[in-house]
């Protein structure tokens, strides 16, 4: 079941056009990432079932740029973010060339977590119950107070 273009709209527009994880403006071609991925069976009879279709709704979809889409794969974002952390590792370890380009002062690490785009632009969905109520909202509150009591009294 693929997103309506509605649905796709909405979602490009989740994060104001931008990649849920590494937060680049999305390209043309972006991908609809589920945050928890449905993992697809790879091959044989059943190839491309989802083994969780429960997770194929639009609440638990990222608009993602294809990099990122396909880094991630069907890891949950915890592995996901353990395994980008691990990057260093693996250029310390196997990439002659980025040890060199550090010894140069070229590439510096700066040990800082792994934080996804829309963990740093997290903005709490609007409920009326979280509002506090402002100053002119009590005052127009009390207007409407008032003005139904002189009613009333008018009606007396
Ligand atoms: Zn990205």
């Amino acid at each position: 079941m693929a997103l309506t273009k509605k649905q796709r709209e909405l979602l490009k527009q989740k994060y104001d056009g931008k990649c849920a994880y590494c937060g680049c403006d999305l390209p043309e071609r972006w991908h609809a990432d589920h945050l928890e991925a449905v993992v697809r069976d790879p091959w044989g009879a059943n190839k491309g079932r989802m083994q969780y279709p429960e997770r194929h709704k639009i609440e638990n979809m990222m608009p993602a740029c294809p990099p990122c889409n396909i880094s991630k794969h069907s890891m949950s974002l915890e592995g996901w973010r353990q395994w980008i952390a691990g990057h260093l590792n693996s250029l310390n370890n196997y990439h002659p060339i980025y040890r060199l380009a550090k010894a140069y002062g070229l590439v510096r690490e700066t040990g800082i977590p792994v934080t996804f785009y829309f963990e740093k632009v997290s903005r709490p969905q609007p409920s009326p119950l979280a509002q506090k109520p402002n100053e002119q909202s009590i005052a127009s509150a009390y207007e409407s107070v008032e003005r139904s009591e002189y009613a009333s009294r008018d009606d007396a």
